[in-house]
């Protein structure tokens, strides 16, 4: 029997994945949940032996059961090879009594690669076996890390085209950088002038708006998503917490059945979904601590069982997490509501006014998670700490998990062994890690080397954060250094369909 998907707002007959990979975004709105969570089915004594590629399979041969072994064999080739600086694919390491489990060896250096290496083969499978011949145009908005991954993992890919838009002003420089210097002809980056909210929201409302599906469909072209609203983005983030187990079983850090509590920097909440699956599943995870910056939107969910995003938004120093609507929620809201109307009276409502409640039984059923933020000081301040402590240099994202988890268990939550999830190389965010590990740099005023004002000085904090870690450049910085500028168009919000009909050639 196959799997199958649902929407969380109830609508539409349930489907199987390759047609919910291919489809990304439900007609009704709503995002895809599989039927049930499958069972992870391994002996977790195998799981130490098992290299990336092999755990990755048996995850995701779970839940994309209409793909045949060999189509999602090969799909996970061509994804985790030797575009990763190391055949680890996601190592474990240990760091001031912490484990840090590093997602940012890929092409584009941030957490986004480990599923966006797999998704353009996930998705071009799924069109053969649907004998769908459109051509795939993927739509994503970027808080700056999923728009540079999407365009490595889609460039050239025969068949699609992908389109990403990005805040203007809410991005790091370097992240900026990574888009703009694209190549691929099939590749498309547009600024807007807005935040990654406004992004977000106006990508979904494109893939609502079925007059304009109706026309890409005569003109030959089918939209999907990249972002983590597709299941196919989900399912390979299932993957690296077992994987991470299978480590810290080899480390000796664990003994077989023993917990772990996992610690995830979270945006749009598709990390720390994957994390639930994986628990779900019967991986022995225990807390899922979901870490937040300034925009705690989240920590105060958690607290309170409200969600409001009425609220200032503050552009700080993790910028993939400046979200104030976390997509990925819905499908936890629909979960513990267990029952698709009363999820959608909420998205509907959050739509509306932005804002919902959840009963005091559901938050009795989000037990398993805890929230916890940390301010733009208290990141530096731990970034500090664990270069002082252990000679590990933490990019802000992760720095935010490392301090929620610090205070979490310094307050006794304390339940199994400590993962932290990194998610981003210190490269991509090198003014905020020099700030507060090089005391050179400290004293420098911030205008001496601004890189708004200065690329160059991208370049020269780069160089430095090497000349202190003693190590190179990674290669796709390095790359970039001399790169051309590709893509310079930036539109207003209210531009973002014109801007996609006019790449399209349908205007
Ligand atoms: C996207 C991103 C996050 C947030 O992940 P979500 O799945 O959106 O919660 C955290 N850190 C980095 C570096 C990211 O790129």
């Amino acid at each position: 029997m196959d799997l199958r998907y649902q929407s969380t707002r109830g609508e539409g007959r349930a489907l199987l994945a390759s047609e919910v990979v291919l489809k990304g975004l439900a007609d009704d709105g709503g995002l895809f949940v599989p039927t049930s969570i499958p069972e992870l089915g391994l002996d977790l004594r195998n799981l130490r032996k098992m290299d990336y590629r092999q755990t990755a399979f048996a995850v995701m041969r779970r839940y994309l059961t209409d793909y045949t072994e060999a189509e999602l064999w090969a799909c996970v080739c061509q994804a985790y090879d030797g575009k990763f600086d190391t055949p680890k694919i996601a190592p474990v390491k240990e760091a001031g009594g912490m484990y840090y489990l590093e997602l940012f060896h890929g092409a584009t250096l941030a957490f986004k690669d480990m599923a966006l290496s797999i998704l353009p083969h996930l998705l071009t499978t799924a069109a053969r076996k649907q004998g769908d011949t459109r051509e795939t145009v993927i739509l994503t908005a970027t808080s700056g890390d999923t728009g540079k991954a999407a365009l490595a993992g889609f460039a050239d890919v025969p068949g699609t085209r992908v389109i990403v838009f990005y805040p203007k002003d809410g991005v790091s420089p370097i992240q900026e950088r990574q888009m703009v210097t694209q190549k691929g002809s099939n590749t498309f980056v547009v600024g807007i002038r807005g935040n990654f909210d406004d992004a977000q929201a106006g990508v979904k409302r494109i893939f609502g708006n079925a007059a304009l599906a109706r026309e890409m469909d005569s003109a030959g072209y089918r939209f999907s998503s990249a972002n983590s609203i597709n299941i196919g983005r989900l399912v390979p983030q299932v993957a690296y917490y077992v994987y991470a187990y299978g480590r810290l079983l080899a480390m000796g850090a664990l003994q077989e059945g023993q917990r772990m509590d996992v610690a995830v920097p979270t945006g749009n909440f598709g990390n720390i979904l994957a994390a639930y699956y994986a628990k779900k599943m019967g991986l022995p995870i225990g807390k899922l601590l979901c870490a937040s910056n300034d925009n705690k939107v989240l920590f105060d969910f958690f607290q309170t069982g409200e969600y409001d995003r009425n609220r200032a938004f503050f552009l700080t120093s993790s910028p993939s997490m400046d979200i104030l609507i976390s997509s990925n929620l819905e499908r936890l809201i629909y979960e513990i509501a267990g029952d698709a109307g009363e999820n959608r009276a909420r998205m509907e409502q959050l739509e509306r006014e932005g804002r919902y409640a959840i009963t005091a039984k559901m938050r009795a059923r989000l037990a398993d998670f805890a929230g916890g933020f940390a301010t733009g000081e208290e990141v530096t301040e731990e970034i500090r700490r664990v270069y002082a402590q252990a000679s590990y240099v933490l990019d802000p994202h992760t720095a935010v998990a490392s301090c929620v988890n610090r205070k979490y268990r310094q307050a006794g939550g304390k339940e199994g062994l400590s993962l932290v999830v990194s998610t981003a190389s210190p490269y991509k965010f090198a003014q905020t890690v020099l700030s507060a590990i090089d005391p050179a740099f400290a004293q420098t005023s911030r205008s001496a080397i601004d890189p708004a004002q200065d690329q160059a000085g991208d370049f020269a904090m780069v160089d430095r954060l090497s000349h202190i870690l003693g190590q190179p450049v990674p290669e796709p910085i390095e790359q970039m250094r001399h790169a051309p500028v590709l893509h310079d168009t930036v539109v207003e919000i209210g531009e973002m369909e014109t801007a996609v009909r006019r790449i399209l050639g349908m205007a």
